[in-house]
């Protein structure tokens, strides 16, 4: 069963294809030959999930999955969620997006936020949508260099360490996209023995 994970991100391929049912052989977009700019202008993770997978499907015919993910502070009514990527612009800069987050959170005690994984699945004429979440704190200054994005200000609960210092091996046990991978891939384990 061939199915498109509309990523051109390699890590998050090699992560997923190391986890699906060997009966269902994963492709990239760049496989398919998809090169667009996929458009994500939902309001929410579940939106742009949806979005992604509905226009490879309505393209190239194939059954596939898409992801989104976001990082929700609890005192910022979960910003920057759905924005995680652009939060201080269209530049996608990591280190900007931090410092933006750090400095809106400046003396407020609650820290508590959590990442969130949506997933959605097209499939046989079905959608499935499935969700990977991590409870955790951001902390006052960043630590750690390993792993992406808000890596370093988090530190998910039960640990003392950032994800960044963390590194990828303990990360990808426990992350949001982990749990929300997991899923998929039991819910394929299902429909493909
Ligand atoms: P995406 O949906 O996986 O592209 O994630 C959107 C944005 O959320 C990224 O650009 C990062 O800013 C942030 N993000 C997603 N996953 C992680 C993670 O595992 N660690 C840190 N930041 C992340």
């Amino acid at each position: 069963m061939k199915l498109v994970f509309a990523t051109n991100n390699i890590h998050k391929l090699e992560e997923v294809k190391q986890i699906t049912p060997s009966a269902i052989s994963l492709v990239s977009l760049s496989e398919i030959n998809c090169y667009d700019e996929i458009p994500e202008t939902a309001e929410t993770l579940e939106g742009n999930a949806l979005q992604k997978a509905e226009y490879i499907k309505e393209r190239f015919g194939l059954d596939c999955f898409a992801d989104d993910t976001g990082l929700e502070v609890e005192a910022l009514d979960n910003a920057p969620g759905v924005y995680s990527a652009r939060y201080a612009g269209p530049e996608h800069s990591a280190e900007a997006n931090m410092l933006k987050l750090l400095e809106n959170l400046k003396g407020e005690t609650n820290r508590k936020a959590r990442f969130r994984t949506v997933i959605a699945l097209l499939i046989n004429g079905e959608q499935h949508l499935f969700e990977g979440v991590i409870n955790g704190r951001i902390i006052a200054d960043k630590r750690g260099n390993t792993g992406f994005g808000y890596d370093p200000i988090f530190v998910p609960d039960g640990y003392e360490q950032t994800f960044a210092e963390l590194g990828s091996d303990i990360k990808n046990q426990i992350s949001h996209r982990a749990l929300a991978v997991r899923k998929l891939a039991a819910f394929l384990s299902t429909i493909s023995e």
